[in-house]
């Protein structure tokens, strides 16, 4: 009905995001080396059945990224309600190929993937889950754009 006051609040909106410092977050696979835990020992938890059987011996955190990306994530039940936050964040950013994401997008996906879990998937609860995070190596990073 009135499109000109639908753009005006749109543009106000993008411009108080933008506004604020929104730092992405990934996996930082330095993170496991600084201390001392396996990256892949995590991540072959995550390889459906078929790739577990095929993947054996010493396999890159490359490989395991690729692999998971363009198999096992597509699989149903890669990453549910049932899965606890973090695990479904880490294998969030295994779907997508470690892409860096900032919480509000974060929140977003994770609540797509975990069907329609608005409550625990805000910006809110996911910094504090993930300042937390000793797991995970779920860190920030500055981007500048
Ligand atoms: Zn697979």
């Amino acid at each position: 009905m009135r499109p000109k006051l639908f753009k005006a609040s749109n543009f106000v909106d993008e411009d108080i995001t933008t506004e604020q410092v929104r730092p992405d977050w990934l996996i930082d696979l330095d993170w496991f080396q600084q201390n001392n835990r396996s990256f892949s020992a995590l991540a072959q938890s995550c390889l459906c059945p078929k790739c577990r059987e095929r993947l054996t011996g010493e396999i890159s955190a490359a490989d395991l990224l690729s692999t998971i990306k363009d198999c096992c994530s597509k699989e149903p039940g890669f990453i549910t309600g049932g899965l606890p936050i973090l695990e479904s964040i880490f294998r969030l950013f295994l779907a997508n190929g470690n892409q860096p994401l900032n919480l509000e997008e974060l929140g977003k996906q994770l609540s797509q993937w975990r069907g329609g879990d608005t409550y625990r998937t805000s910006a809110e609860i996911l910094s504090r889950l993930l300042q937390r995070d000793q797991y995970y190596g779920i860190r920030q990073v500055q981007t500048n754009t």
